[in-house]
């Protein structure tokens, strides 16, 4: 039976279950570690292909049905205290990670691995479609916004499949998607939480110009510089936050 509180929401369309393991394409002996295993409808294919796999789980019931296969090695805890940085550490190269989320936590969850990225070589993950939109979105659009920004300076990221509410048991209320996030080889050197706090402020209200936001932070820092605060938050290139941020961090 399903936990709400956990987000629990079974895939169960075997064509959608090919189509990710697919569109993730795991190799023999690779380290991957599978963020909410659930009944294990991901985890069977990926690991009868990898051998083993590692896997996160917070339910103390499911966690007990995993740890009874026995190539599973099984974190039984939440997502958002686990340490990608030391799995690595044991691990024979840089992870990938894979999960069809919990919802209700996807962007704590993105964040968190934010600062593990150092250690990873891909992301597959099944969230909100809504979320993926926002995720990849480019400047100019409405979609575009804090997520676009604080991912795509460190991701290639791109929507690979789109997932229907049917596809699960329950099915959810919303239309979810896959994602595929590689972190960039040559990412720009910057403070995470400086960027996080200018993109935050420059979204605070995102129908004004930046004056009215961004300008007033940018003065208590002496550094407005050239950039064009005659703009609104969405039109601004995630590079010119990057160099923004650069330039304003202490
Ligand atoms: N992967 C399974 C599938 O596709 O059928 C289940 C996906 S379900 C959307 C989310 C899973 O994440 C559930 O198994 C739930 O128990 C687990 N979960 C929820 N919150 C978690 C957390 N904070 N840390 C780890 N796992 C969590």
């Amino acid at each position: 039976i399903a936990r709400k509180r956990f987000g629990q929401h079974f895939l169960t369309d075997p064509g959608v279950i090919d189509a990710i393991v697919r569109a993730i394409d795991p190799r023999a002996a690779q380290p991957m570690v599978e963020i909410g295993p659930g009944l294990a409808a991901l985890t069977q294919p990926l690991v009868e292909r990898l051998g083993r796999l590692t896997v996160i789980e917070l339910d103390r019931d499911l966690a007990a049905r995993l740890r009874a296969h026995g190539q599973l090695d099984v974190v039984e805890s939440d997502v958002l205290k686990v340490d990608f940085t030391a799995l690595r550490a044991t691990a024979s190269g840089p992870l990938r990670v894979v999960g069809n989320l919990p919802y209700n936590i996807s962007s704590p969850i993105l964040f968190h691995l934010l600062d593990h990225v150092a250690v990873v070589q891909d992301q597959h993950f099944m969230l909100q479609k809504e979320v993926i939109d926002r995720m990849v979105a480019a400047p100019a659009t409405a979609d575009y916004g804090r997520l676009s920004v604080m991912l795509q300076w460190r991701y290639a990221m791109e929507n690979v499949l789109f997932v229907p509410p049917e596809a699960f048991d329950p099915p959810p209320r919303v239309d979810s998607a896959v994602v595929r996030m590689v972190p960039l080889p040559q990412p720009p050197v910057i403070d995470v939480k400086h960027l996080s706090e200018l993109v935050q402020v420059a979204f605070s209200q995102r129908r004004k110009l930046l004056r009215h936001t961004l300008g007033k932070w940018l003065e208590q820092r002496n550094a407005a510089g050239n950039f064009d605060l005659q703009r609104r938050a969405e039109q601004v290139p995630v590079s010119e936050y990057v160099s923004l941020a650069q330039s304003t961090q202490a």
